[in-house]
């Protein structure tokens, strides 16, 4: 048995579908960029049949990849498999990922199903899959929850219609690294065609045990994993892809398998996923928070002094934290900056770059040192700003002891200006009463405000994180700026826009 270990990549449907992290198309699409930069090896761009903007993101995401993998999900429908199969039409390497229920409960109360018919469900889903498209998944939802028997027998069927990546989650999170294994373990000696497919890994973490369970069963023969960057995904998440890889990485010597994860990619993709959907990183999460290679305490300072093997298992540079993190001034100049942004791994249109070098050279004047984290910010903010069709332009406020506070604001809309001024209770309070005067939602509710500076120091940039809430679907915003109420305004137009980008085109105000 080989010991490379596939990744399989769900940022981009399994984590997308939790609360709060929805992406456009460009941010679908940088992700996927950097996906393959990380080095996974499948990327699961969607649920082509769930919306319009769903099939599209698939469609272009296949597009777009060279070397990856891209998959789409579908249920055991036909109207599933032929849409997942349309988007991935242009893909190099298509894959239909089509999935039922295999436990008792989900059969009886979800599908309303004997086991009989699911049988009959998946041979007629999984051969459909392979009239279109060569690779073809399979994955038996609730496996954890299925009696062994049936779920032996549900394998063997996938696999005899033409299955041959076969995946087994903990749906719910509910294993354990020794049930889990276990299941692995039984299913692979059980399954008489169980050598003809891949067995594969899709583990959350309600337990926290999401990470812990993939090992057990990669030790137990599985060779497919499925993860998300920084471990988003439904409720608690996902196992956490980078997690995966350092451990298989750093402990070679009991975990002896391997990943083609490019681990100097990792900082680069946590980044960015925070940025495209204002989920931010816990400083103590494993590998990519902002703790994971601080040492504060004099006696870890000391030995670190000495020998940073001392209290480091690995070195932040190997998972692509720069060394020094401090670097330009307001003399440093395009070339400079331009070195920067590469060092960092963006690559800008000219025009993205002329945006975020005036801004660079605003805050470079307003703050004496600017660090990586403030261009990191800053971009992000400008760049994936920059196909919003609601854009901040002019923000004015008054505010102090004496109220009422009170806004101006301007904003540009699918490229006209308009401004309202308002009063509120506070400077917040007013320039949001700003923004909904002049794009109406009465529906949304705010449900989070955030500040927190995006270094240390008074002069330190604010990035504000916003959760606007519309009938049962939450949208996250974010935005940066050295000035706290610009960068307020900033996350509360990003969220509108994702929002409106939801309730499609009709939504927006005259
Ligand atoms: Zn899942």
């Amino acid at each position: 048995m080989t010991d490379q270990i596939l990744i399989f990549d769900t940022t981009l449907r399994d984590g997308e579908q939790s609360p709060g992290c929805s992406m456009n198309l460009e941010e679908k699409l940088r992700v996927a960029a950097q996906l393959e930069a990380l080095g996974v090896d499948i990327i699961e761009a969607g649920f082509a049949i769930a919306s319009d903007g769903d099939f599209e993101a698939v469609q272009a995401v296949a597009q777009q990849c060279q070397r990856a993998v891209v998959a789409s999900l579908a249920r055991a429908a036909r109207a599933d498999i032929e849409r997942a199969a349309a988007a991935l039409k242009v893909a190099k390497r298509p894959r239909i990922h089509t999935f039922i229920a295999t436990s008792p409960l989900h059969m009886k109360v979800k599908l309303n199903k004997s086991p009989e018919q699911v049988l009959e469900s998946i041979r007629e889903s999984v051969s459909l899959a392979r009239n279109l498209v060569d690779d073809v998944e399979w994955s038996a939802e609730d496996a954890t929850r299925s009696e062994p028997e049936f779920l032996a027998r549900a394998i063997e069927t996938a696999i005899r219609a033409g299955a041959r990546t076969i995946n087994l989650p903990d749906t719910v999170g509910y294993a354990t690294p020794e049930t889990y294994g276990a299941m692995f373990r039984d299913m692979i000696a059980r399954v008489s065609n169980a050598d003809l497919a891949i067995f594969s890994t899709h583990c959350h973490n309600d337990l926290g045990l999401g990470v812990a369970n993939t090992l057990a069963a990669v030790a137990a023969g599985a060779r497919q994993v499925e993860s998300t960057i920084n471990g988003i995904g439904e409720r608690a998440g996902n196992a956490a892809v980078e997690e995966i890889a350092m451990a298989l990485k750093v402990r070679h010597d009991v975990l002896p398998w391997r990943t083609g994860i490019v681990s100097t990619e990792i900082t680069r993709a946590s980044r960015l996923i925070s940025a495209v959907t204002g989920m931010h990183v816990q400083p103590n999460k494993a590998i990519v928070g902002a703790n994971a290679f601080a040492h504060e305490s004099g006696i870890h300072q000391d030995g670190m002094l000495k020998d940073s093997s001392t209290y480091e298992i690995m070195t932040p540079e190997s998972v692509g934290q720069s060394h020094s993190s401090l670097v330009l001034g307001k003399h440093s100049g395009r070339a400079a900056f331009k070195d920067k942004l590469e060092s960092l791994g963006y690559q800008l249109s000219d025009n993205e770059f002329q945006d975020a070098f005036q801004r660079f050279k605003a805050l470079a004047d307003a703050k004496k040192q600017v660090f990586d984290e403030d261009i990191v910010a800053l971009v992000d903010d400008e760049v994936l700003r920059g196909h919003d069709r609601i854009q901040v332009t002019e923000v004015e406020v008054y505010c102090g002891s004496t109220g009422p506070q009170r806004a101006i604001l301007t904003l540009s809309i699918d490229g006209e200006e308009v401004t309202a001024a308002t009063k509120g209770n506070g400077p917040v309070d007013a320039l949001f009463n700003a923004v909904k005067k002049l794009v109406p939602h009465d529906e949304a509710t705010l449900q989070l405000y955030e500040v927190s500076a995006v270094t240390a120091g008074a002069d330190a940039q604010a990035e504000v994180s916003v959760v606007l809430a519309e009938n049962g679907r939450t949208v996250r915003g974010v935005g940066a700026h050295n000035d706290t109420l610009v960068a307020s305004a900033r996350a509360y137009v990003n969220a509108l826009n994702k929002l409106v980008v939801k309730r499609g085109r009709s939504a927006l105000a005259a």
